[in-house]
């Protein structure tokens, strides 16, 4: 290399910053100090291994925001606070804190930063001494060589609205104002103000859960939402603990005093072979060798969800004893919902309201499949007199589109209404874009005409038709195949039919929290906003009127205690007398769950995608070479090969 080659390279050193060398836990690790008032002990800190992958992702330049949907004191602001010492140390600029309320701003600046400043000696030498009452470091705002540190409450639109910044932290954004004055939402007019700083901004933003739909939840949603994995020790199965509390926590509820009920908890391995009771140590021993997966491809925004199941500060038996003081209160329980289980509280009894939806209805055509749908799945009710049905279509973060609904009259003990249905399980539909789709996966209630269903599910592919019995409990929302034909000696009868068992009270919970996620406004959507996931959509048209919303709204939840136990249970109860709607859509879940789409990933929904667009193009090739012949007859049978392209194991579990 000649010298001005070298010098150059030498410059471009010198011009190009370049990034820190430190990731935000290794510099928590080398110069941060805990402090009295905020910390069980103070002293030198140490990150623990499920706190490393969040802090990091603040300094990943990947990474534009970090959403902190945690339960209370796992990762909220110590998230925050060590990212304000690493960014005043190492990579300076205008830093904006958000609190809900000024009271918050002021227990915030003076119980977290002021402390940590006068703790942590690496920061101290960089703020003026606060006794000197000096305007550079007041509650409000800290100046610090090459920045500051400014602390607003969410509910004063004149501090938001001031100058630009370079970091936003948004700590506890469900409890802001829903507006900040006549501006508008605070955390967009925050945003504005880091406009400036484009590819070097950068956003946190955390909360316990509160509701569905809340700010936080929108955020998590929208990000790659992560989830602590941990292996069991036992089995090596690596499992999320989250939304486990209510099923692999148990304990003997027959024991006389809370205290000893709660001290028989434990959690056991959700591997069904394992099933392992894991005590304190042994539970604390899978945290340390966990790790954070992506249930979502990366987007520039890192989620990270974590309960307090994950606490290395809480034995298992405190969490249960305050789950058991708080269950009887409506207002306690939803307290440690939100902020120890970190879930979202779903009110009880609270069906959706019908109205709502009907007046939700989009314009496109029942029996087509709109954008975005790239399979479909079926779910069947079957009545002594009839059989409905509904189409669904499916397709990334689990949004869905009902493509048809009928109602098939006919007696079910004769062979005229088994005949339309069969139409319709082999029927195709068309997609936006000139596809056909077929039903992947249809399923067929056998609770009731038994026998009836049984009869005809047994001449269908079984591949595509598959028989269940719904139930309020399981293990797993679809259960094993189990068999049900059993010949004249007691033997399972080899190939014979299989039933799955459904937990219809999962579905409908889960059913029913999508069906209150908030459609975006008009004004949003044609901002280029997209729907919230698991988003269900509904066409205007036939079998999609006032009693399909009714009927799919019909039944609630309610909290029913068992005298012998005195354990509470919720139970779902049906309002109206019909609910056929309701059940079908439930079905076509669960259908849609069997094939997988909740393991489905990104590479799924894209060779599903990448399908549909070759079955497009080949349409229009055929339509082309048609076109000179306008008589020329469609082949219909023959052709019939690359419309159902997707042999029985299209996606490969
Ligand atoms: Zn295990």
């Amino acid at each position: 290399m000649n010298q001005a080659a070298q010098l150059l390279t030498k410059l471009c050193k010198v011009c190009i910053a370049p990034p820190p060398d430190l990731t935000v836990s290794q510099w928590a690790d080398k110069f941060r100090f805990l402090s009295s008032e905020s910390a069980a002990e103070s002293g030198k800190w140490t990150t623990l291994p499920f706190q490393r992958e969040p802090l990091d992702a603040v300094s990943d330049s990947q990474v534009r925001r970090v959403v902190i949907r945690a339960a209370t004191q796992m990762l909220k602001t110590v998230t925050i606070e060590n990212s304000i010492g690493y960014f005043v140390t190492q990579d300076p600029g205008p830093i904006l804190i958000l609190q809900p309320r000024d009271a918050d701003v002021k227990a915030f600046s003076k119980e977290r930063i002021a402390a940590m400043i006068r703790d942590t000696p690496v920061l101290r030498g960089l703020f003026s001494d606060p006794k000197s009452r000096s305007s550079n470091n007041t509650i409000e705002k800290k100046l610090f060589p090459g920045g500051m540190l400014a602390i607003t409450s969410a509910g004063s639109p004149g501090n938001l609205a001031r100058r630009a910044i370079r970091f936003l932290f948004a700590d506890e954004v469900d409890k802001y104002p829903p507006t900040a004055g006549s501006e508008g939402n605070p955390i967009s007019l925050a945003r504005k103000r880091l406009a400036t700083f484009r590819h070097r901004k950068k956003e946190i933003m955390t909360c316990s859960p509160t509701l569905p739909g809340s700010e936080i939840d929108r955020a998590y949603e929208g990000s790659d939402r992560r989830e602590y994995y941990v292996p069991c020790p036992i089995c090596g199965h690596m499992q999320s603990l989250m939304l486990k509390f209510y099923t692999q926590v148990q304990w003997d509820s027959s024991l006389t005093s809370r205290e000893e009920q709660a001290k028989s908890a434990r959690y056991h391995c959700e591997n069904p072979d394992c099933k392992a009771a894991w005590d304190d140590a042994t539970r604390w021993e899978a945290i340390e060798k966990g790790e954070w997966r992506a249930r979502a491809p990366f987007n520039g925004i890192a989620g990270f969800w974590i309960s307090e199941l994950y606490s290395p500060w809480k034995q298992l038996w405190e969490i249960v004893l305050d789950f058991l003081t708080k269950k009887d209160n409506a207002q306690d329980l939803q307290t440690f919902v939100n902020t120890s289980l970190a879930e979202n509280w779903v009110e009880k009894g609270e069906a959706p309201e019908w109205e709502i939806l009907l007046s939700r209805r989009e314009e496109y055509q029942p029996g087509t499949v709109p954008r975005g749908g790239l399979f479909l799945t079926a779910g069947v009710d079957v009545q002594r007199d009839r059989v409905e049905c509904e189409v669904v279509a499916w397709g990334r973060g689990r949004e869905s589109w009902s493509v048809d609904y009928q109602i098939l009259e006919g007696k079910t003990s004769e062979s005229e209404v088994w005949k339309q249905l069969e139409v319709l399980r082999s029927q195709t539909f068309k997609t936006e874009q000139g596809a056909e789709l077929p039903i992947t996966r249809m399923i067929v209630d056998s609770g009731d005409q038994t026998q009836d269903v049984y009869n005809w599910v047994r001449t269908q592919p079984a591949s595509q038709v598959q028989a269940i019995k719904g139930s309020d409990k399981g293990i797993l929302p679809v259960g094993q195949p189990s068999p049900v034909d059993i010949n004249v000696g007691g033997k399972k009868i080899k190939a014979g039919l299989k039933i799955k068992i459904i937990n219809v009270s999962f579905f409908k919970s889960e059913l029913y929290a999508n069906l209150k996620s908030r459609r975006p406004t008009d004004e949003e959507l044609s901002q280029g906003y997209t729907f919230p996931p698991r988003y269900c959509h509904f066409p205007a048209g036939k079998n999609y009127g006032d009693e399909h919303f009714k009927q799919l709204c019909a039944e609630q939840l309610i909290m029913r205690s068992n005298r012998r136990t005195g354990r509470t249970k919720q139970e779902w109860q049906q309002t109206r007398p019909r609910n056929e709607a309701l059940d079908c859509r439930i079905y076509a879940r669960a259908a849609a769950w069997d094939i997988g789409l909740d393991r489905m990933q990104e590479r799924h929904f894209k060779a599903m995608e990448d399908q549909l667009k070759a079955e497009t193009d080949k349409l229009e090739e055929i339509k082309e070479q048609l076109k000179p012949e306008p008589r020329s007859p469609r082949n219909s049978s023959g052709e019939s090969g690359w419309l159902r392209g997707r042999g029985k194991n299209w996606l490969r579990r």
